[in-house]
C-alpha cells in the first residue's frame, strides 16, 4: 500500500510491568455514571440513565507529560475516572460474561472544557469541543487484569496541587462495569483496542497552568500530569 503522506502510529497506551504497549482502537465515555457526579451538573439520575460520548484515540497522553492549557476555554475541568481496557472483541456481551473481555484497568482524566459544554448543552450540539480535544484524555499505564484482579469497588480520588478535589468509591457507579460493556456493546460492536472511561465522581473543578493534577484508583499506578 502507498499512501500520500506518512502515516501516524496508532496511539498506544503502557503497560505496567512490560515494555509492551496496549495498541488503541477507540475511547468511549460514560457520561454522569455517579449519582452524586450527575447532581452537582444539575440532573436527577433517578431519571435519567448514564449515556456515551467518545474522544479520539490520539488525544491520549501519557503520565508524566505535560498538558497544555488548551485553546478557547476559559474553564477547563478535571474528571478522574477508572478506564476499562478491552482486550476481546463482542457485541451484544450479556452483562455475566463482560467482565471475561476486560484486558486491564488505568486511571484517566476525562479534560472538558466545561465553558464549551454548557454551550453545547444548551444549543442541542455535540459534545466534541468540549471532550475531545487535542491532549484531552491523560491516562496512567494499564494494569491487567490477572495482575491486579476486577475492579468492583475503591478508593477513586483526584488531587490539584496536593489539594483533595475528588474523592468516591468505584461501588458507587450507577452502571457497573460489566453493565457499562454489555449496554455499549449493544450499540457498538466492542473490539479488542477500545477504552472505556467510565465516569467520575462528584467534586469536578477548574484547573489553570501550573496545576499538578494527580489521579488514582486503588491498585493501580497514580497517574501525574502538570497543566502548563
Ligand atoms: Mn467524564
Amino acid at each position: 500500500m502507498r499512501y500520500v503522506f506518512d502515516l501516524e502510529e496508532r496511539p498506544s497506551v503502557a503497560l505496567a510491568g512490560s515494555e509492551a504497549r496496549f495498541p488503541v482502537r477507540r475511547v468511549y465515555c460514560v457520561g454522569r455514571n455517579f449519582a452524586e457526579h450527575a447532581r452537582e451538573m444539575g440532573y436527577d439520575p433517578d431519571r435519567e440513565p448514564p449515556f456515551f460520548f467518545s474522544k479520539p484515540a490520539d488525544a491520549l497522553v501519557e503520565s508524566g507529560c505535560d498538558v497544555p492549557y488548551p485553546p478557547r476555554t476559559e474553564n477547563l475541568h478535571h474528571e478522574v475516572e477508572l478506564v476499562i481496557a478491552i482486550g476481546k472483541s463482542g457485541r451484544n456481551i450479556p452483562v455475566e460474561e463482560a467482565e471475561s473481555h476486560i484486558y486491564g484497568y488505568a486511571v484517566g482524566n476525562d479534560l472538558t472544557r466545561r465553558d464549551l459544554q454548557a454551550l453545547a448543552k444548551k444549543d442541542g450540539r455535540p459534545w466534541d469541543t468540549a471532550k475531545g480535544f487535542d491532549q484531552s484524555a491523560p491516562i496512567s499505564a494499564i494494569h491487567r487484569v490477572d495482575e491486579v484482579g476486577h475492579l468492583r469497588s475503591g478508593r477513586i480520588w483526584l488531587t490539584v496541587n496536593g489539594e483533595t478535589r475528588q474523592d468516591g468509591d468505584l461501588n458507587a457507579m450507577i452502571w457497573s462495569v460489566p453493565e457499562v460493556i454489555a449496554e455499549l456493546s449493544t450499540l457498538f460492536e466492542l473490539r479488542a483496542g477500545d477504552l472505556i472511561f467510565t465516569g467520575t465522581p462528584a467534586g469536578v473543578g477548574p484547573v489553570k497552568p501550573g496545576d499538578v493534577v494527580e489521579c488514582g484508583v486503588d491498585g493501580l499506578d497514580v497517574l501525574r500530569h502538570r497543566i502548563v
